[in-house]
């Protein structure tokens, strides 16, 4: 279901540092972030013109200065998604955006009985009239080409073919090496990458 959110991981499988610009963690947050929008899952495979996926502050850089070049406080979201957060401060969408906790409608809507995720949802404006009819457009799509045109379906569905490889970056320092071997590039290379997600 392509606009299931992800079950919450407990962290982060990556953790660079050390880099003098935030623009340096890009392949770490595609990886991380499996290649779509944090907040709209919106997918690189969708149509990506220069510059369309942007790293987002979670924390703003007005009120964390000191977090611009933390990993741990960048997302990797959709051009329309950050300019939506601004300089909100929000709760954590890894956590709060899971497939338990909201759900899609089949009108396109977000749905959830937490509070919490009640007010992201608000916050980012995840439930405008475009973006409903966003989805609603996008669904049918992805479920024809699933049984009419294979090849298709699996662009809709599948990898970007540019998988970073994490192990021939650089970073300062990476206080979790050991994630690189989860990377969806080495799992390209150990055969194990799903066609579809
Ligand atoms: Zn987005």
């Amino acid at each position: 279901m392509i606009f299931e959110y992800p079950e919450p991981p407990l962290e982060r499988t990556h953790g660079p540092a050390g880099y003098l610009t935030h623009e340096s963690f890009r392949p770490w947050l595609r990886d991380e972030f499996t290649f779509r929008c944090v907040y709209c899952l919106k997918r690189e495979m969708w149509g990506q013109v220069t510059g369309e996926f942007e790293l987002d502050h979670f924390e703003p850089k007005s009120l964390a200065p000191e977090r611009t070049l933390d990993y741990f406080n960048l997302v990797y979201a959709c051009r329309r998604c950050n300019s939506a957060k601004l300089d909100q401060p929000i709760d954590d969408p890894l956590t709060i955006l899971s497939s338990n906790v909201v759900v899609v409608l089949p009108d396109g809507l977000l749905s959830s009985d937490s509070l919490d995720a009640k007010r992201l949802i608000e916050q980012i404006d995840l439930n405008s009239p475009a973006l409903r009819r966003w989805r609603v457009m996008w669904m049918p799509i992805v479920d024809l080409a699933n049984k009419r045109d294979v090849v298709l379906y699996q662009q809709l569905t599948g990898f970007p073919e540019d998988l970073p490889d994490l192990g021939r970056l650089r970073p300062p320092s990476n206080s979790r090496p050991e994630g690189i071997e989860f990377s969806w590039h080495a799992k390209q290379q150990r055969g194990q990458l799903p066609r579809s997600y």
